[in-house]
């Protein structure tokens, strides 16, 4: 049978934008992994509700839901925030709903990467009003000394420097999400 696992990518298939790797496949798996570990032990005889911050939490949370050895399930809201490109501005427009009510459950916000951290700020105030039993944050990234907002993260995946990343569900335009790990944007180098 064919291994599963292997994988034939051509050399540079990522584009002339990529720069280094802040985090690498192996080093992010086994995070996630110990990221589920924890949570497993942390909702012992509970049923976790995962709520994905779609689209750039996708990858993550369809990982960290599989690392996760209980019953869990998921949701999924989507936000847009007003700023440019690469900054957001704090001012967040719920675009998709969740489609589950949070009364009485145990809610974990899965978060891609906490920048400013007004969008998490404002997502954890949006969903503590709807009454969940508990309610606790996971992020994969957390960008160093850049968050206006005082963070209560439950579940870290990564601290790194303040630049922008894409990969892992992280995009420029849409692209770049299927990156497999972590890399540094070379802004001005994307003409791919
Ligand atoms: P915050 O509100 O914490 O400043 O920004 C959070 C959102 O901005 C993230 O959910 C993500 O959508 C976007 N974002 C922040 N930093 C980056 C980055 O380095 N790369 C990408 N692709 N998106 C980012």
């Amino acid at each position: 049978m064919a291994d599963a696992n292997a994988t034939s990518r051509p050399d540079g298939w990522e584009g002339p934008a990529i720069g280094r790797v802040i985090v690498d496949e192996e080093t992010l798996q086994a995070r996630v992994r110990e990221l589920g570990a924890r949570i497993t032990d942390d909702y012992a005889g509970r049923a976790p509700l995962l709520v994905g911050v779609l689209k750039g939490a996708c990858l993550f949370l369809s990982d960290l839901a599989r690392a996760i050895s209980l019953p869990v399930e998921l949701d999924f809201m989507a936000v847009s925030s007003y700023g440019s490109a690469t900054r957001t501005s704090g001012v967040v427009r719920i675009v998709k709903d969740l489609d589950l009510d949070l009364t009485g459950r145990h809610v974990i916000i899965v978060e891609d990467i906490v920048d400013s951290g007004l969008t998490l700020a404002y997502l954890r105030r949006n969903l503590a009003a709807r009454h969940p039993a508990s309610l606790a944050v996971c992020a994969l990234l957390i960008k160093e000394g850049l968050q206006t907002v005082e963070q209560d993260l439950a579940y870290e995946g990564f601290r790194i420097p303040p630049e922008f990343v894409v990969g892992y569900g992280l995009d420029v335009a849409e692209r770049y999400r299927n990156l497999p790990y972590i890399a540094a944007y070379l802004e001005g180098a994307a003409g791919a």
